[in-house]
């Protein structure tokens, strides 16, 4: 349709984070101290190292405190545990988040499972996945999160709406699916497997794209009127006399806007929301282990 609407994940993302840095003061006045977010970085992975100096600014921006704890590449397994050990024990942090991906000599699986999960603020601790699957309170992935309130913010109820979710990651695709699902929704998780895709999404009010692939739901896949929140971060050849190739999601965005009613841009769409989530995923830690009520 000609009105496709742009869903401005840049500014909704602006609007949560004031609403988390007034909610702030009065955790402040009620807890005696402020928020605490721990980041641990090892190694020096380029994008991981820009991902974390950007949730130390925004967390100082909220009024939280901000804990960074960066380690040399050939960090021992033991030694970050350690870390993350005593990271648990420290009553002044809320949230711990591990920034993946860790240099191969290292067991994500058990580092993450060290975190204690009511500081897990990435919500990747088997104890977080497993309360969303069983529909209780739990610390949830930040980008389908994030995704989730940007297809509320656009639709509404979105009871009984069929939804297809493109990927099966434990970070996004997963925890994706079981959201929709405790929003009412009837649920399609497609993957690498899956037969005639294009087929299974033409069928889906909701499309949820998140596998990595530039550009690969094409427009004609999508069913007249759709709303689509495309995760993916693709960055493309540069074109010739160019350094950096063009940023773009895992949807064809210029034909999808001739069929959906709404889609997330990239960049500026899904990414935004992912920090701005972390921020209050670290509210909601500290408010439950303070045993304040849980913010709004
Ligand atoms: P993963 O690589 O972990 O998972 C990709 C998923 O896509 C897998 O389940 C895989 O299926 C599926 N897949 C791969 N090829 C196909 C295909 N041809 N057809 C259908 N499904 C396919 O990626 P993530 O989930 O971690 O991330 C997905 C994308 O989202 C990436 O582009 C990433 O950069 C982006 N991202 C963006 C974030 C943000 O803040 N906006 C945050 C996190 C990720 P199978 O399981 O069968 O292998």
């Amino acid at each position: 349709s000609a009105g496709a609407h742009i869903i401005d994940g840049k500014a909704f993302a602006a609007g949560l984070r004031e609403r988390i840095k007034v909610a702030v003061p009065a955790f402040v006045t009620q807890a005696g101290r402020a928020p605490g977010l721990a980041v641990v970085l090892v190694g020096e992975d380029p994008a991981s190292q820009v991902y974390v100096a950007s949730k130390h600014k925004a967390t100082l921006a909220a009024g939280m405190e901000s804990f960074e704890h960066r380690l040399p590449a050939d960090t021992l397994q033991e030694d970050l545990i350690a870390l993350v050990q005593q990271l648990n024990a420290d009553e002044t942090v809320d949230g711990i988040l591990v920034q993946l991906p860790l240099p191969k000599h290292l067991d994500e699986k058990a580092v993450v499972m060290a975190i204690d999960p009511n500081k897990d603020v990435d919500g990747l601790h088997v104890i977080n996945a497993g309360r969303l699957a069983n529909g209780e309170e739990a610390l949830t992935p930040c980008t389908p999160l994030g995704s989730l309130m940007l297809l509320k913010d656009t639709l509404g109820d979105l009871s009984g709406l069929d939804a297809v979710v493109v990927g099966r990651s434990i970070l996004v695709g997963k925890p994706m699916a079981q959201l929709l699902l405790g929003e009412n929704c009837t649920v399609t998780m497609a993957h690498s497997r899956t037969r005639n895709l294009p087929d299974v999404v033409r069928r889906a009010d909701i499309v949820v794209a998140a596998v990595g692939r530039a550009e690969m739901v094409k427009g004609d896949w999508l069913k007249d009127g759709a709303v689509v929140i495309d995760v993916g971060i693709n960055r493309l050849d540069p074109e010739p006399g160019k350094d950096r190739g063009r940023l773009v999601g895992d949807v064809a965005t210029a034909e999808a806007l001739d069929h959906v009613r709404a889609i997330t841009p990239v960049p500026g769409g899904v990414g935004p929301m992912t920090i701005a989530v972390l921020l209050r995923n670290t509210l909601v830690a500290a408010s439950a282990r303070a045993g304040l009520a849980k913010p709004g």
